[in-house]
């Protein structure tokens, strides 16, 4: 296996030098290939993805095809554009020089891929690599061993082994291709193993974007459209059963509305998922049974205010809703990563948001207000990675907002031209005439 990552990027490196990935024409057509092979794989992608996690296709689509398209049609629009050099200002002492910016790519960049959205998750930051230049390997997940399959095959299929390849198999996989030279690390994964991933990455002082998780709070003021934030809130935590980086970890509500919220959640969660969720045939599955007792464990930490069930053969657990949870409960002490949803009340906000902010900084924060002080006022008080106010998940998905996390939730961003800039070193060049 080590000679086999070796052998990858010795030949990868190789063929970077011969400089055809840095034609934008070339990578234009690399884009469009891959374009094509995932409408040709399309209906082979939907089934591993039902295989590995039971996604229904409406869900497969949606978070993972459609994501990856939309985008493979933003970058290939603008590709051109970002790829000029561009001129900047000169200090007037120097009237005579001229100042550019050269993007150019770092060579070749490996990109290890989570489970959660096993497509999505790989593809994303391919196209931002081969936006910028480089040649690659994908190391997907082998916790969706259908996906991880059907990856290898689509890339493959379109493109040769020396520009980008996909390198399969468990933690001595991972561990064999960082312990080689890479030009650029993108990761998407767990905090724990970004850990891993910095220090292998620092032995070869290997640039790095580290995608993590953490506990994202979503915090409903009195003054919420409740309904509105009920459907919200239950699309974004039940969303793939609630294994989504970015899903609301735990829910902060002021005591006078919370009754009433839950009442919308439970009937939000009936209307979306039917009213009985266990019989539900299309609500995604936990990955394996480690994480589903993991899960399991935690449904005796509070009150059971809505849900609870669980079924370990089918790996299926009900959108569940805790009360009574104290902030040492074991199920606030990492993060959730299924559907299963604690809830605080609140009377006043601040010690609440002292409490969040005294934690490790959230990959994303959602709050549900119409109120613009308290919407600034949180905004300034909390870091976190990014998020929304009176909607969830959907700032990541927008080309225009850089996605990523801050502190233990991650560092560097991507998606629409971050994608290109991430995988791009800026070379600064100054020019004299005289
Ligand atoms: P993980 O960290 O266990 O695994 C991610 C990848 O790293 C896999 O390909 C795995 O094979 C590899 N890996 C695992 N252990 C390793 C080790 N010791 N050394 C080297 N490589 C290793 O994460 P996961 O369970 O696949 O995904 C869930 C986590 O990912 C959650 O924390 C979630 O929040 C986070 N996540 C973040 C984002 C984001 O965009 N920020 C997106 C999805 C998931």
């Amino acid at each position: 296996m080590e000679q086999q990552a070796k052998q990858l990027v010795t030949t990868q490196r190789t063929f970077f030098n011969t400089g055809q990935t840095k034609q934008v024409e070339y990578r234009i057509q690399a884009l469009q290939n891959l374009r094509e092979g995932i409408e040709k794989y399309q209906q082979r992608i939907l089934d591993a993805l039902r295989a590995d996690l039971n996604k229904s296709e409406a869900e497969g689509y949606g978070s993972e095809i459609r994501i990856v398209l939309g985008e493979l049609d933003y970058t290939l629009e603008h590709l051109r554009e970002w790829a000029t050099p561009r001129n900047v200002p000169t200090s007037p002492a120097m009237p005579d020089a001229a100042s550019t910016i050269y993007p150019e790519p770092y060579g070749v960049a490996l990109i290890i891929a989570p489970w959660n959205y096993p497509f999505q998750l790989a593809f994303g930051p391919l196209i931002g690599a081969i936006a910028a230049g480089n040649c690659a390997v994908i190391k997907p997940s082998e916790l969706t061993p259908a996906t991880s399959r059907l990856i290898n095959d689509l890339i493959q299929d379109i493109y040769p082994e020396e520009y980008i390849a996909v390198m399969e198999g468990e933690v001595e996989t991972s561990t064999a291709l960082l312990n080689e030279k890479f030009d650029y690390i993108f990761f998407t994964g767990s905090t724990g193993v970004g850990r891993i991933v910095m220090k292998a990455a620092a032995e070869h002082l290997t640039p790095v974007t580290l995608e993590l998780g953490g506990k994202s709070p979503a915090i409903v003021h009195r003054d919420a459209d409740l309904k509105l934030a009920a459907q919200r809130l239950v699309r974004g935590k039940f969303l793939n059963a609630g294994q989504t980086c970015v899903a609301p970890d735990y829910l902060v509500v002021e005591e006078q509305v919370h009754d009433q919220l839950i009442e919308e959640i439970r009937a939000e969660v009936r209307d979306k998922f039917g009213d009985d969720v266990m019989q539900n045939k299309d609500f995604p599955h936990i990955v394996n049974t480690r994480n589903f007792d993991r899960l399991t464990a935690f449904l005796t930490n509070g009150k059971t205010l809505m849900g609870g069930r669980s079924n370990r053969d089918q790996l299926m657990i009900e959108p569940t809703v805790l009360g009574d949870i104290d902030w040492d409960s074991p199920v606030m002490q990492e993060e959730i990563f299924g559907p299963i949803l604690p809830v605080f009340t609140y009377r006043d906000l601040n010690p609440m948001l002292d409490e969040i902010a005294r934690r490790p900084k959230p990959l994303a924060l959602y709050l549900f207000t119409e109120n613009e002080a308290l919407q600034e006022q949180v905004l300034n008080q909390v870091s976190f990675g990014g998020g929304c106010i009176n909607e969830t998940l959907s700032h990541m998905t927008s080309h225009y907002l850089p996605f990523g996390g801050v502190g233990e939730s991650g560092m560097g961003s991507y998606h629409g031209q971050q994608s290109f800039e991430v995988f791009s070193h800026h070379k600064s060049i100054l020019k004299r005439t005289k």
